[in-house]
């Protein structure tokens, strides 16, 4: 049975068509610039198959256009997707509030409420919806699945989940603690287990989540007891283009004090603060390169992105008291030796060195980088959202 994944964000899709069992990745691409007056020649969908690229240019009015001429490309690919063995769709839901914490089979009462969740993901629920909807017209007889950002955290203690505000009002309008990036750290923690050849329930973990968006966890014998993003994703580490935490009574005075008014506020701190707001870059290559070549600004957005890193994985340390491992994915921390090895710099004293040349080592598997008996393991292992969703959904149709 073959699974097509579909993460369909504001202005792009991407999607895979996997072999759950065999994490055989079968097909996989991305469309951009959804919506958008193109015309620099950039392809804005690129397609992947079977080793060759498949691109097609030109604008794409909606998400279903999107779809459309992606489902012309697996054909143009020699994979008819009405043809397929395919058993599943599988939607990357961003917000399951407090209603969806489960892979859920999609039905018109389904999508309704992810529609309603909107007030709390004004940027991605729609989004997914969208991408929702234009799967079902397409392929109306396979099943379709959503699978929750939110639903790994469902569970935090309320200790963690609950800010300190009026109750009543938090109440009133679901304000809590969410948590994102759910699938990967609940696919990520279990890869840890797995690799150091242990029990799930028995060990107690920290995972990192760095990516353009980053996460962190803490994760007390499999259930999440913390994490870093909260009502929504722009709580806790600094960002590629996201701040993280701040003050909220500088978003007071952004209103007060220099006339902003809330969707600029919503822009500032979500498109153009973290890494990007204080050197101009948002990728870590490029901030990396700046670095070397003596940039005071990226270095300081640089020392500001470990400081933010490294007050959480103390504040984990602390929340776990045992910690079996700590592991580094996504983007940055599957690549980032430099980023890997100061976040964790000085904490022999916790039992965590990693080791240098371990640590310098490029591969794509999963790996330990720290000392041989160091009594926490340091791992860096990939992240695998789509084969996550996949398996969900394929567990979830039988
Ligand atoms: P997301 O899924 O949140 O868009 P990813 O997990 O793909 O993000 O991570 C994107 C980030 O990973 C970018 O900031 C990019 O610079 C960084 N990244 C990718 N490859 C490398 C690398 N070789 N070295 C350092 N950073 C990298």
């Amino acid at each position: 049975m073959k699974v097509l994944v579909i993460n369909s964000g504001s202005s792009s899709i991407k999607y895979q068509l996997l072999e759950p069992d065999t994490a055989t990745v079968v097909a996989s691409g991305v469309v951009q610039r959804i919506g958008e007056s193109v015309g620099d020649g950039a392809p804005t969908i690129e397609h992947s198959c079977d080793g060759r690229t498949f691109e097609h240019d030109g604008p794409i009015a909606d998400h279903a256009a999107g779809l459309r001429l992606v489902f012309e490309l697996f054909t143009e690919s020699g994979h008819d997707l009405a043809a397929e063995d395919l058993g599943a769709v599988g939607h990357r839901v961003v917000h399951g509030g407090e209603v969806f914490y489960e892979p859920t089979l999609v039905t018109d009462e389904v999508v309704r409420a992810i529609a309603d969740l909107s007030t709390l993901a004004p940027l991605h629920n729609p989004a997914n919806v969208t991408g929702i909807e234009s799967a079902r017209a397409l392929l109306p007889d396979v099943p379709q699945v959503a699978v929750f950002d939110t639903a790994f955290f469902h569970q935090l203690p309320a200790a963690a989940k609950t800010y300190a505000i009026d109750a009543k009002t938090a109440a009133a309008h679901g304000i809590r603690k969410y948590g994102f990036h759910g699938t990967s750290h609940d696919y990520v923690s279990h890869r840890v287990a797995e690799f150091l050849g242990r029990d799930y329930a028995d060990i107690n973990q920290i995972v990192l989540h760095l990516g353009n968006g980053a996460s962190a966890s803490a994760v007390r014998g499999g259930r999440a007891v913390d994490t870093t993003m909260g009502l929504t994703p722009l709580e806790g580490l600094v960002m590629g283009t996201r701040s993280g935490d701040l003050d909220p009574g500088i978003i007071f005075h952004l209103i007060r004090a220099a006339g902003m008014d809330v969707g600029q506020v919503d822009d500032l701190l979500n498109r153009d603060s973290g890494l990007k707001g204080l050197s101009g870059v948002n990728d870590f290559r490029e901030l990396g390169r700046l670095i070397d070549a003596g940039d005071a600004a990226a270095t300081l957005a640089y020392d500001v992105y470990i400081h933010r890193l490294r007050r959480y994985i103390g504040a984990y340390l602390v929340a776990l008291g045992r910690v079996d491992a700590i592991t580094f994915t996504a983007g940055v921390g599957e690549n980032d030796a430099r980023v890997r090895a100061d976040a964790l710099a000085g904490l022999a004293g916790f039992g965590i060195e990693v080791d240098p040349e371990r640590n310098a080592v490029r591969d794509r598997s999963a790996r330990r980088i720290s000392s041989d008996g160091a009594p926490v393991a340091v791992l860096v292992v990939p992240t695998n959202e789509e084969l996550a969703i996949a398996r969900a959904s394929a567990a979830l149709v039988g």
